[in-house]
């Protein structure tokens, strides 16, 4: 795992300015939430991170290399995106697989270290599977397992949450945030929803309109919004809040 540092990013297309320089630290082992409303840039932060946007001006570091303008291919990172679908002319394995073949690692590694992985995620009986008969959610952990199985530098997810329901996003969000821990990741977790930022991540980077508005532990920035928009941002919706085991 890899320390990551965004420095002074900036993102344009045409008149529309994304990402309005954004600079953001992610230690080593460490899980950073990008929360905010649609619209503010987020995908467009992690997209950069990623490699599949140039920034206009910044830099993105891992560790001490330089990779802004690295091809995602050779930055190591592990994407659960929406977009990043599961193979279905593939069984799960395979899916969890494909990165480890793509880079030349042999059949037996492969499937034991894809076993592995859907076993430490509850779902190591649906290796054989066909990922299009698995529900939602464990379509979500196939996904998961895919991107960790490289080992990757950096795991970036964006919105992996988004059209489950709420009782198993709520299961899915506690084991998911302990493996992360346990796996020792570093992460960028993008989402538009505060209870799954304040649950899952050591920090959480708020977002407004291109720019940063407070990066702080779940706890700062609940109880000492430095700003209008975070106070009104972060307390909406989340009345379940007094729960949280700070
Ligand atoms: P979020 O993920 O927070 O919803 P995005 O990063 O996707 O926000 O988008 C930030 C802004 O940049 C939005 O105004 C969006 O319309 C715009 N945008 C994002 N990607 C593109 C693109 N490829 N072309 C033009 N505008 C874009
Ligand atoms: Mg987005």
């Amino acid at each position: 795992m890899a320390r990551v540092t965004i420095d002074s990013i900036r993102k344009r297309y045409g008149e529309t300015t994304a990402v309005d320089g954004v600079s953001l630290t992610v230690d080593d082992g460490e899980i950073v939430g990008v929360l905010g409303p649609s619209g503010c840039g987020k995908t467009t932060t992690l997209r950069a991170v990623a490699g599949f946007e140039t920034p206009n001006a910044g830099t993105v570091a891992f560790d001490d290399r330089d990779v802004t303008n690295v091809p995602p291919e050779n930055r190591n990172v592990g994407l659960v995106f929406q977009e990043y679908a599961l193979f279905d002319n593939m069984t799960v394995r395979e899916n969890v697989a494909f990165g480890l073949k793509m880079r030349g690692v042999g059949t037996a590694e492969r499937r034991d270290r894809a076993d592995e992985l859907l076993e430490m995620l509850g779902i190591g009986g649906m290796a054989a599977r066909d990922p299009t008969t698995l529900s939602g959610g464990q379509q979500q952990r196939v996904g998961l397992a895919r991107a960790l199985a490289i080992e990757p530098s950096v795991l970036l997810l964006d919105e992996p949450m988004t059209g489950l329901d709420a009782k198993l996003k709520a299961r899915l969000r506690d084991e998911v945030g302990e493996l992360l821990s346990a796996l020792d990741v570093t992460g960028l977790y993008v989402t538009h929803d505060q209870e799954e930022a304040m649950l899952m991540c050591d920090r959480i980077a708020v977002m407004n309109d291109g720019r940063l508005e407070q990066v702080g532990t779940p706890r700062e920035v609940y109880e000492s919004p430095a700003t209008e928009f975070v106070s009104e941002f972060v307390s909406l919706d989340a009345p379940e809040l007094p729960f949280v085991q700070w």
